[in-house]
């Protein structure tokens, strides 16, 4: 089955069809790097990770590419903060982001490209929209003219007229149009600047993106994917850039866009101060719970950030890591081949094997729909089910064994993609840890009681050394694992 995408150029889904018979070009807008991620960026690059491994697992060669803009206003304000430079903020906070990104289990892209390195390239490209009277320099500032572009608008569907309406004309005296944007800004002292035919400068944002794409990517490839608050202005304005400047007729095929992560109704964004860095939340819940939280949600609808959900994923996700812990106990040796027609097809076996044939094609289906995580997730689910109820029903036979490696072996290739087994812990189960120590809390209260303290810090200890860390508040103790 072919692959459908929900293209938010056209408004409706399509069939994926490459550009290129060789590769898919992918890019993502990546990280403004001034500060740690919180977790409602986090949502693109986890749900734009699993759709390229999406493609890759059905035998597309993607080629991955992520932007890290290391010279904006808020890294230059936190740079003065600070005392130190603007590169010494961006390398800081771009370390912090291969760190928290390899954690949430994300593979890396096959190009991240620093804003900063590309200058030249940037400069190249505003020479040939002046070239083509698509920009005009203004007094060391250099604006891209939105009226010689006649497509401005079709990525979000806004009119022209209408932009300039909302707009006041007061706001930018050295712009034509109020709608314009700026490709150059002209350096102000004490910040980072870089000489070019208009002076020193600085690259505005929107030039850096269609600058990377098209050097890593060409001049039109297969997917570009953000956030839903990047369609405008940001991806209309690299439409603009890139199609002016190039003359291709496409720029990104298909335009993907992630939904928002809200907190309590409201956007969770670091302007409003209501977030949670990605940091924080993975000292309290493993990347496995984390992925699936947000990958229960369709990509494009939006999350509401609720500790409840979050407490329900990680139970879930410890279930999923226990079946999966079971197979790999009963059927260690075996290797997932499995061919149903040479073997001796007890009734058990037969239906077994039909169920879990259907739920496989049903899951691949609703990844192949526009990847529809929660519907792959729900047969994931249902695969669980059934493998525990066919190992519950009685112990594997031999060649029952092979038939569990089998389905072992489809839990792995979804994994390839989902990311959300948990390997590692080994499927702890989450129930029973908690009842063992709630009992150990009890033991502790008494002995903190009776005055005890060498025997309750011990026990203290022993439990840090373990890796679980226990919180003491006025409601009582509770305690939770050390990430
Ligand atoms: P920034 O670092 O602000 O440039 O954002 C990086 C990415 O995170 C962009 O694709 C944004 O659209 C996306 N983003 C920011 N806030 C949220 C949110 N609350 N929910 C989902 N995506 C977000
Ligand atoms: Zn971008």
């Amino acid at each position: 089955m072919s692959i459908t995408v929900f293209n938010t150029l056209s408004g409706k889904k399509e069939e994926y069809k490459p550009i290129n018979p060789d590769y898919s070009g992918f890019y993502v807008c990546g990280p403004t790097v001034y500060d740690y991620f919180h977790i409602g960026n986090a949502r693109p690059f986890i749900v734009f990770d699993v759709i390229r491994r999406f493609l890759i697992f059905r035998g597309y060669n993607v080629r991955y590419v992520m932007n890290l803009t290391d010279i904006d206003d808020k890294i230059i304000n936190r740079a003065k903060e600070e005392g130190v430079t603007s590169k010494e903020i961006a390398d800081r906070y771009i370390n912090a982001f291969f760190e928290d990104i390899q954690k949430l289990g994300i593979r890396p892209a096959d190009v991240y490209s620093r804003a900063t390195d590309h200058v030249p390239e940037i400069i190249t490209i505003i020479k040939k929209l002046i070239a083509v009277d698509a920009a005009y320099a203004t007094a060391g500032d250099v604006f891209f003219d939105v009226k010689q572009f006649s497509r401005y608008g079709q990525l979000s569907k806004k009119k022209l007229e209408d932009l300039q309406a909302g707009k006041r004309i007061a706001v930018d005296e050295l712009k034509k149009n109020p709608a314009d944007f700026v490709l150059w800004k002209k350096a102000k002292p004490g910040e980072p600047s870089w000489p070019s035919p208009w002076g020193n400068g600085r690259p505005g944002w929107h030039i850096e993106c269609s600058a990377m794409s098209m050097k890593f990517l060409g001049n039109s490839f297969d997917f570009h994917g953000g956030g839903q608050d990047l369609i405008f202005p940001h991806h209309e304005n690299e439409i603009a850039q890139s199609c002016a400047s190039s003359g291709c007729d496409t720029f990104a095929k298909y335009w993907l866009h992630n939904g928002f992560l809200d907190m309590k109704g409201e956007k969770m964004s670091k302007s409003l101060g209501n977030f949670i860095t990605a940091r924080e939340l993975m000292e309290i819940y493993p990347a496995s719970t984390i992925r699936l939280f947000y990958l229960q949600k369709h990509y494009r609808g939006p999350i509401d950030f609720s500790e409840d959900g979050l407490n329900a994923a990680r139970t879930t996700a410890e279930r999923l890591a226990l079946t999966y812990k079971k197979l790999a106990r009963l059927t260690p040796g075996y290797t997932g081949d499995f061919e149903m027609e040479s073997r001796q097809q007890t009734p058990r076996l037969k239906e077994f094997h039909h169920r879990i044939s259907t739920l496989d094609e049903e899951l691949i289906a609703a990844m192949e729909d526009d990847f529809n995580t929660p519907g792959a997730i729900g047969k994931l689910f249902d695969i669980v089910r059934e493998v525990n109820k066919f190992i519950d029903e009685g112990a594997a036979e031999e060649q029952e064994k092979e038939v569990l490696a089998w389905v072992q072996g489809k839990l792995d290739d979804y994994d390839r993609f989902l990311g959300v087994i948990d390997k590692s812990q080994g499927g702890i189960d989450h129930e029973r840890m908690d009842a063992v120590m709630r009992a150990v809390i009890k033991l502790r209260h008494s002995l903190r009681k009776e005055k005890n303290w060498p025997l309750a810090d011990q026990l203290r200890d022993g439990l840090t050394e373990a890796g679980i860390i226990l919180e003491d508040s006025p409601a009582g103790t509770t305690w939770r694992w050390r990430k």
